[in-house]
């Protein structure tokens, strides 16, 4: 016990030399941070925080340039989300693309902390004036997470909500079978596919931020969303990127 707390200056100390010597890299683009840099350097941050010209201001779907702002999506218009809105960091797209995918399938769980500020970044105005209850994951099918060994959308939400001071709430709802990747399905066969896979079990009716890594037809997010209003909750959906869907 004695010789561990003995040490314990000295590691920090090392540490801070290492730092001060070899300060993090960017891990976008693998430059070195400088001292105002925390995460990501200046220019990987403004590239990952793009937003479309004009888009849909319930779901966030990019609209051709020449739609006049605030204008719903035809997806909104035939059928009303039911989340408050959904807003993303970024576009699926360069860097922000690429920290995704290292950061879902190459087990960099570390990023989890540099995506979420960028959702902070991005939207802290419309995150306080929805003032949740709790943070709620899109959970993985119990055998997903086995194959993957992490939920993203979790990692993400745990960072969100100490930041925002938040429980999270896992139990509130629950994912019934097991689908197949929503990227190998086209629009109509991923709405299929997302029919009746949420439950949402009893509980007091909370207001939810719903957390999750990349949204692309937001048919996950509005099947997940369902199950929770259907039990009187409300929902706002905060998600790193938002992708285009292929047609
Ligand atoms: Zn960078
Ligand atoms: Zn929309």
């Amino acid at each position: 016990m004695a010789i561990a707390h003995a040490i314990h200056p000295l590691v920090k100390l090392f540490k801070a030399v290492d730092i001060s010597l070899f300060p993090p890299a960017c891990p976008a683009c693998q430059k070195r941070l400088n001292t105002e840099e925390s995460f990501l350097c200046h220019d990987c941050q403004t590239s990952c925080l793009q937003q479309p010209t004009t888009y849909c201001p319930r779901c966030g779907h990019a609209h051709p340039a020449t739609t006049k702002q605030n204008h719903l999506c035809s997806h909104c218009l035939t059928s009303s989300p039911p989340f408050n809105w959904l807003k993303a960091a970024g576009i699926y797209q360069g860097q922000l693309a690429e920290l995704l995918q290292q950061f879902k399938f190459h087990h960099k769980t570390s990023l989890a902390s540099p995506l979420a500020d960028l959702i902070l970044h991005q939207h802290q105005q419309a995150i306080d004036q929805f003032a949740a209850d709790a943070i709620v994951p899109i959970p993985l099918h119990p055998q997903r997470l086995r194959e993957r060994g992490y939920n993203q959308a979790q990692l993400i939400g745990q960072q969100l909500a100490r930041h925002l001071n938040l429980p999270v709430n896992g139990s509130l709802v629950l994912r019934n079978r097991p689908t197949p990747p929503q990227s190998t399905l086209s629009l109509t066969q991923r709405m299929d596919n997302m029919r009746s896979v949420f439950y949402s079990p009893e509980a007091r009716p909370s207001k939810i931020l719903l957390i999750d890594d990349i949204a692309t037809t937001t048919s996950t997010a509005r099947a997940c969303s369902r199950a929770l209003t259907q039990r009187g909750h409300k929902v706002a959906v905060l998600v790193v990127a938002r992708a285009l869907p292929r047609h």
